[in-house]
């Protein structure tokens, strides 16, 4: 697991130029239903740390698309339609456990969400100290159930 994420979490952001033509409606937002869980999750964690997150307010959309930029699973980008949208590689979704699912959909919101950007810092054991990893410096990808608890206290911590 940790390889795989290790070798494919990149953060990247599309914006596309708004088009004068646009169509005369507001921004959307559309959160697909295998993501809403972790959408919930993400706010109940923040929440648990006092951290008051509406994702539905924020009007962040959750897609799970191909994305075909090579080794890229996640991205949080902005465009005209969707003011913040994080999207997850259908490839890497279909072939993930739950935990991968939520470390990248929690790191994408960190970015959408949370305005964070990324922490490569790595502790006395090589292990990445942020889920906010780019997942292209050396530190390890430790993100188990025994880890999860200080990795998510670091993430909601601004
Ligand atoms: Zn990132």
């Amino acid at each position: 697991m940790h390889n795989r994420i290790k070798k494919t979490l990149f953060y990247v952001v599309i914006i596309l130029l708004a088009g004068s033509c646009a169509k005369d409606e507001g921004p959307q937002y559309f959160v697909d239903g295998s993501i809403q869980p972790y959408f919930n999750r993400f706010m109940e964690e923040a929440a648990q740390r006092n951290l008051n997150i509406d994702l539905d307010s924020m009007m962040i959309s959750g897609d799970i698309r191909v994305i075909n930029a090579q080794n890229v699973i996640g991205q949080c980008g902005h465009t005209d339609t969707e003011p913040s949208v994080v999207i997850v590689d259908k490839f890497y979704w279909d072939a993930s456990s739950d935990l991968e699912r939520e470390f990248v959909i929690f790191h994408e919101l960190g970015h959408c969400a949370l305005f964070k950007g990324h922490n490569d810092i790595s502790d006395t054991q090589g292990n990445c100290v942020s889920i906010m990893t780019s997942g292209t410096s050396s530190c390890i990808i430790n993100y188990t159930a025994a880890t999860r608890e200080a990795l998510l206290d670091e993430l909601f911590t601004l």
